[in-house]
């Protein structure tokens, strides 16, 4: 779960994390008050998105009076921002965040995060602060430094004075990078996250590190336990289809292609995306219903895929072992009546009952073009991308 940088500021300054003062505004006016609070000659109005990049982007504003904040905040409020995070359709601004402005020495890149080879966290820094670190990570890795987390034993004092020295810092400064560190991964202990970034880290003139932008994500797996956090969920971020599908426990992620597909099991979903791309077509979305899912979950996939304009025609793909193929057939026929489904619907069914639901399909009246294995679920995409040509 995604957090906005206002949500993980205020967690930050929950853990100890100097972050600069400020508040959210969700309109010009507000961000008018807020400014007048502060004590500060000069002011950062910031969009609040779920994406990064968006000082490139003209979401991040330096003014110097509270009358320029309202005027900054009311041109940022509703603006459709595009950043390389945000995909070409860009997000609406609904909020600003508002803070005094830090007078920077140096910009770093710090992040705590999951190493899923390793199997442990890792700390890393970067004196290329305030850049896009992927583009870092990519032209000039040597450039980004790491320090591994070893569960049993935790983060220690060595490593993040290890990390403080290769970034050029002297033994004082070093060590209070060490102490900054150590909040930080603290925090990301604490909270379960699976991502924690802050970009830029900021060395003040007065020598101290403050957290001027941050980025957290929180495991999903681990909201159950925090539930004062799961609260901080901002659903207005998300896309609307994924937001229904979780409603009803479907794993479901957009993409941007046209096949639409629901396949039980995560990795028989992911060989069919391969076979969608590789029959030369493109899946709209990922879709797995899991294994125990009900006619009634098939249904409510079936109505979300349905819903997205972009689908041109539909690839069932399900291995009946929990979900038995007639229960499936069962929710496709109930859903495809009351949804009058106008576009092509391929069905590939194997395993328990699959001659009972292959029958519910045939019976039903409806257009239901019944695959033979994957091999001819592939031949059918190819055809049906051909007719669209
Ligand atoms: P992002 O572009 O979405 O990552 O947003 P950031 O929070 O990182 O802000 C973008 C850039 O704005 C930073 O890299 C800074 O250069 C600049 N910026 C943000 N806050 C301040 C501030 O308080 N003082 C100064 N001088 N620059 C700031
Ligand atoms: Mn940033």
């Amino acid at each position: 779960m995604k957090l906005h940088e206002f949500q993980a500021k205020a967690i930050f300054k929950e853990w100890g994390i100097p972050t600069p003062e400020g508040a959210v505004a969700f309109s010009a006016g507000e961000a008018r008050e807020i400014a007048s609070r502060l004590t500060t000659d000069r002011f950062v109005v910031k969009a609040q998105i779920h994406a990064g990049g968006r000082g490139k982007a003209g979401g991040v504003k330096i003014v110097a009076t509270p009358d320029e904040v309202e005027a900054a905040a009311g041109e940022i409020l509703g603006m459709n921002l595009v950043t390389h995070q945000t995909g070409p359709e860009g997000k609406e601004v609904q909020k600003v965040l508002i803070e005094a402005a830090s007078s920077i020495k140096q910009e770093l890149y710090v992040g705590v995060l999951i190493d899923r080879k390793l199997y442990r966290p890792v700390v890393m820094a970067s004196a290329e602060g305030g850049m896009e670190i992927e583009e870092v990570a990519r032209k000039s890795p040597e450039k980004i430094f790491k320090e591994w987390i070893d569960p049993l034993v935790g983060f220690r004092a060595f490593q993040g004075i290890k990390l403080g020295f290769k970034l050029g810092f002297d033994a004082r400064l070093s060590r209070k990078l060490a102490a900054f560190l150590a909040k930080l991964v603290k925090l990301f202990e604490g909270v379960d996250a699976a991502l924690c970034e802050i970009n830029p880290l900021v060395l003040t003139a007065e020598d101290t590190f403050i957290a001027l932008d941050a980025k957290l994500s929180l495991d999903d797996n681990g909201l159950s336990r925090h539930p004062n956090l799961a609260e901080l969920r901002d659903i207005t971020e998300e896309d609307p289809l994924e937001v229904e599908a979780s409603k009803y426990n479907l794993n479901y992620i957009k993409l941007d292609g046209n096949i639409g597909c629901m396949v039980n099991g995560a990795g028989l979903a992911m060989a069919t995306m391969d076979m969608i791309k590789l029959s030369g077509a493109s899946p709209a979305n990922f879709l797995d219903v899991g294994g125990g899912a009900n006619a009634e979950m098939v249904e409510n996939a079936f109505r979300i895929l349905m819903s997205d304009p972009k689908v041109k025609a539909v690839l069932i793909n399900i291995f009946g072992g929990i979900l038995r193929c007639d229960t499936l057939a069962t929710g496709v026929v109930e859903a495809a009546r009351k949804l009058h489904v106008d576009r092509p619907i391929i069905i590939r069914l194997e395993g328990t009952n699959v001659e009972e639901g292959r029958k519910i399909l045939n019976d039903s009246g409806l257009d239901f073009q019944v695959a033979d294995g994957m091999g001819e679920a592939s031949k059918k995409i190819v055809s049906i991308i051909q007719s669209f040509t």
